[in-house]
């Protein structure tokens, strides 16, 4: 009792619901949801049927003081979000604040993770990355965001729309410059899972020419800038091929 359980919930294919997701949604007294119809439909996939409470950027703070008051009534409760892990990119962070401020805990029930899933198989340096999340919607906003992170030597990750993947695009493209390297992963788990890697110009022109490319739901994930170390080593690389060159 007393517990709120962080539930991730699958990305597209309902089969990554893990057991022990299932066991705790099914054990739990209420589910908080930001989209209650859209997890009802989830949780009759499973055979469940639970209360939901509707938790959602704007009345999180006034729901989160009376969910704390559930749980020290002995209740147990879940969070889960429309697809993936709660907190990432979605509400919940207030929630989990006032719940341990409270004195009670918050346990997580990991699981799927569309930014963790798409680095997974991006093949980009995955040892340090930045989880940027989406950018802002007005062009003016992202251009200024992508300025901020143009020397970023970390690899990027972001989360981009169907209607605004193209435009985005172009944006990298102008900022970050055409030869970046980058990873666009599309409908992870699901039927048009793609998962596309090349330069940031190239990408641009493949989504250009094939309207499939722009649609579902995306994971873009850019190389981070190379760093002077990098410089200086492929500068000394380059020397060193022309001496050999000229010594020959
Ligand atoms: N909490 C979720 C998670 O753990 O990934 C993310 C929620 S955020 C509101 C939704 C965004 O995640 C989408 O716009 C897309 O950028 C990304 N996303 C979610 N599912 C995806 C999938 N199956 N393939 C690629 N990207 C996905």
């Amino acid at each position: 009792a007393g517990t709120l359980y962080v539930v991730a919930t699958p990305i597209g294919n309902l089969a990554d619901l893990t057991p022990r997701a299932r066991e705790v949604l099914a054990a739990v007294d209420a589910i908080c949801a930001e989209d209650t119809r859209h997890t009802r439909q989830l949780l009759s996939a499973f055979g469940l049927d639970k209360p939901l409470v509707a938790l959602h950027e704007h009345n999180e703070g006034e729901m989160a003081a009376r969910l704390v008051e559930r749980l020290r009534a002995g209740d147990t409760l879940a969070l889960v979000s429309d697809a993936g892990t709660p907190l990432v990119s979605d509400p919940g962070y207030r929630l989990v604040r006032e719940v341990r401020a409270a004195g009670f805990s918050a346990s997580p029930i990991p699981g799927a993770c569309a930014a963790i899933a798409a680095l997974s198989v991006a093949g980009i340096p995955s040892d340090r990355f930045c989880f940027e999340g989406f950018l802002p919607a007005k062009a003016s906003g992202r251009r200024e965001r992508l300025s901020g992170l143009a020397k970023e030597t970390r690899t990027l990750v972001f989360y981009e729309s169907a209607h605004r993947i193209e435009e985005s695009l172009a944006d990298f493209v102008a900022i970050f410059g055409a030869t970046r390297e980058a990873v666009i992963a599309r409908e992870l788990t699901k039927l048009f899972e793609t998962v596309l890697g090349d330069t940031l110009g190239a990408l641009l022109e493949r989504v250009r020419a094939d309207d499939n490319q722009r649609k579902g739901e995306f994971v873009l994930i850019v190389r981070g800038c190379a760093d002077d170390a990098d410089a200086s080593l492929i500068e000394g690389q380059r020397l060193y091929a022309r001496l050999v060159e000229y010594l020959k």
